[in-house]
């Protein structure tokens, strides 16, 4: 029997779901999906396509676009991550930027995209050894993965840490931009129709607030461990 399984790790942005599954996924040489990074591409393609700016949103021409884009991970040799591309190109850098997180959670509300990424997210999961972040990976896109977590932490410090990061990249960049951006996002990602942002019922909560990456790091492994052990 296969040991490996599907996680999935679903909670608000900045809360470290990324940089965990990533480490977790080199420790146990599983695939790393960054489910977000697809919504990322989707705004910023449609963004380049003058569908959505900070004051229109036609999502009709969207929907329409829809057989011309293709989402799908390749990987970076560079590091060995799996990176999205965007018809065939990477925009690892493009997709980060503040403007783009500021339109995800618009474009993230349209179901017909979202169905279309869980095709690809399903198509990924099917050998298992999978570890997935994102909103909706215990709940909707993987409901039956062996093992769920839900991250959360206080405003304040995703935003902390999200603006560290950004500054980066972006020196002009400042706290408050980045705190508006997440609460514009948790409110979005929250209330919306399709697949909103919950805690499965079945997932293990995990509070991010006091603890070091390491020390979460082990909290998450002592979960996912005996389930790897146990399926060998
Ligand atoms: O994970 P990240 O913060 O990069 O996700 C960007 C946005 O993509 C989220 O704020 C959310 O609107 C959307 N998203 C989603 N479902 C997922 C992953 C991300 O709706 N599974």
């Amino acid at each position: 029997m296969s040991n490996k399984i599907i996680i999935a790790i679903d909670g608000t942005s900045s809360t470290g779901k990324s940089t965990l599954a990533k480490r977790i996924s080199k420790q146990l040489n599983y695939l790393y999906i960054d489910s977000g990074a697809m919504y990322r591409a989707l705004t910023y393609y449609a963004i380049k396509r003058k569908f959505i700016s900070n004051s229109h949103f036609d999502k009709t021409k969207l929907i329409a676009d829809i057989p011309n884009i293709n989402i799908d991970f390749r990987n970076n040799l560079t590091n060995n991550n799996l990176e999205v591309h965007l018809n065939g190109i990477s925009y690892e850098n493009k997709i980060r930027s503040l403007e783009v997180s500021n339109l995800v959670s618009e474009i993230a509300t349209v179901d017909e995209l979202r169905k279309q990424m869980v095709l690809v997210q399903h198509a990924l999961g099917l050998n298992k050894g999978v570890i997935m972040d994102g909103r909706d990976i215990g709940t909707v896109v993987f409901p039956n993965a062996e093992l769920k977590f839900y991250l959360e932490a206080t405003t304040e410090l995703r935003a902390k840490r999200r603006y560290d990061e950004l500054l980066l990249t972006d020196k002009n960049i400042t706290y408050d931009e980045v705190l508006d951006n997440i609460k514009l996002r948790d409110n979005q990602d929250t209330t919306r129709e399709h697949s909103p942002l919950k805690k499965a019922n079945d997932a293990v909560l995990i509070n991010t607030d006091n603890l070091t990456l390491d020390e979460l790091e082990s909290k998450l492994l002592s979960y996912i461990n005996p389930l790897i052990t146990k399926n060998l």
